[in-house]
């Protein structure tokens, strides 16, 4: 009996939980490691009221009674609770109670207390940097995905499911690629999964495909997620719909390089086109030519029918013209009644035959006093080495040839064939 009381001792000293016993909740013994955990000295924890270790009267009142519960019902009893130690700091302990005799309740309990209170802590941190987080991605209205570098979709948030008019089940675990239009697909892909650990960031505009079928275009910011070793482990992307600014984008550019009047292209847009189509040329030996016309007495038609009707004799004129070229040629208002087409791979010879066509089909509009709309034609092929105010000037020359010589008609270079190499 005495020898197995000197071990039990010994047990209490080594334990690394707090323990004690009670007996109708006053401390009747406390091992060194409750002392520690508490800041109590063992004296002052001996023949008190349990109370003291509680942090409110609550938390006492509630762990007498469930604990009390859980011993009757099953001999031992769990709870987690709040303790004050002795410095006044709050911390939470897992006590464990089962009766000391359990045919004589009134000989007391034996307990155990191990203090979670670092572990509590760690996991509210975490709980709360997680749910920071989660608000973050959940509450976007950008679109969040993760996906493998095979494309598997590992995560996607609520505006990204609502956005495709999907819902988690079906996307995560699929390949991205499923929702993107086929002709964009493979250059889609290559993008994103051709990241690499040497450009972590990259963005991308791709057309993409919802449940409804309707396509969309969204812009996406792709950032690699790299392994311990800097080997790919995902990819991270986050996207927003651009379509309506897409749209946007492309009018004001259309607005921004045509003639409101006609459709045809300004003359400044030309001008852009000139250049690199003559920079093309030059580099390669490709043929290249300017088609230039001016309305015949357009003044009579506006002094006959109105300026008005001059207007829309001017957007008939384009009509015709336009149905009648590649999709190549630049067609463009060059001043009031006067159009300048710039012809990409076509000769000298070529060009005019496409001249004498577009002049032919002017002939079939209704221009003044009952007469057919009439223009001059001036045609010019690119000449290597040429400057392009010089090219400019000969093909205004061959124009006014056409005019002096009684309009209605088509000047070619002055041989009248194509003068290219
Ligand atoms: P020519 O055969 O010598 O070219 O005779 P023309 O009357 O066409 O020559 P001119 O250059 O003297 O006159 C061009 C006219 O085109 C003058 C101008 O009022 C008219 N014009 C220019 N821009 C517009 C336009 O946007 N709308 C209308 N209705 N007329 C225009
Ligand atoms: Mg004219
Ligand atoms: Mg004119």
């Amino acid at each position: 009996m005495h020898a197995s009381e000197a071990w039990l001792q010994s047990i209490l000293r080594v334990a690394p939980v707090g323990i004690g016993v009670t007996r109708n909740r006053v401390v009747l013994e406390v091992n060194d490691t409750l002392c520690r955990l508490t800041g109590y000295p063992r004296e002052d924890l001996i023949g008190r009221n349990a109370r003291l270790l509680y942090f409110s009267d609550e938390d006492y009142e509630w762990v007498g009674r469930e604990k009390y519960r859980q011993i009757a019902e099953r001999g031992t009893g769990t709870v987690e609770v709040r303790w004050r130690r002795r410095d006044g700091a709050a911390i939470v302990v897992i006590l464990s109670s089962t009766l000391l005799d359990a045919a004589n309740p009134a000989q007391g309990i034996t307990f155990t207390a191990l203090d979670i209170t670092e572990r509590k802590q760690a996991e509210e941190r975490l709980r709360l940097s997680e749910a920071r987080y989660r608000a973050i991605v959940e509450g976007q209205t950008d679109l969040v995905c993760r996906c493998l570098p095979d494309g598997t979709l590992t995560f996607v948030n609520p505006a990204y499911c609502r956005y495709f008019g999907s819902s988690p089940d079906k996307l995560l675990g699929a390949n991205f690629a499923s929702l993107i239009p086929e002709t964009d697909r493979a250059d889609a892909m290559a993008r994103v999964l051709g990241r690499d650990t040497a450009h972590p960031l990259d963005s991308q505009e791709h057309p993409v495909v919802r449940a409804d079928g309707e396509l969309r275009w969204v812009q996406w910011r792709n950032q690699t997620i790299l392994d311990t070793t800097n080997g790919l482990m995902e990819i991270q992307s986050v996207g927003r719909d651009v379509t309506e600014q897409r749209a946007m984008e492309a009018e004001l550019r259309r607005l921004a390089t045509t003639d409101p009047l006609t459709g045809a292209f300004n003359r400044r847009h030309l001008l852009t086109v000139l250049e690199s189509e003559i920079e093309r040329a030059r580099r390669h030996g490709r043929s290249l030519a300017l088609i230039l016309f001016d309305l015949d007495h357009f003044k009579q038609i506006n002094d006959t029918r109105g300026h008005d009707q001059g207007d829309r004799v001017l957007q008939a004129v384009a009509a015709q013209v336009r149905g009648r070229l590649r999709r190549s040629d630049v067609f463009t208002r060059w001043g009031g009644e006067e159009f300048l087409i710039l012809a990409p791979e076509t000769t000298g010879a070529d060009a005019v035959a496409l001249a004498e066509t577009l002049r032919a089909a002017l002939r079939e509009l209704p221009g003044s006093d009952g007469g057919p709309v009439t223009a001059s034609f001036g045609v010019a092929a690119y000449r290597p080495k040429e400057t392009l105010d010089r090219w400019l000037k000969r093909v205004d020359e061959r124009m006014y040839a056409s005019k002096r010589q009684g309009r209605d008609r088509v000047s070619g270079d002055e041989s009248g064939v194509d003068a290219s190499p």
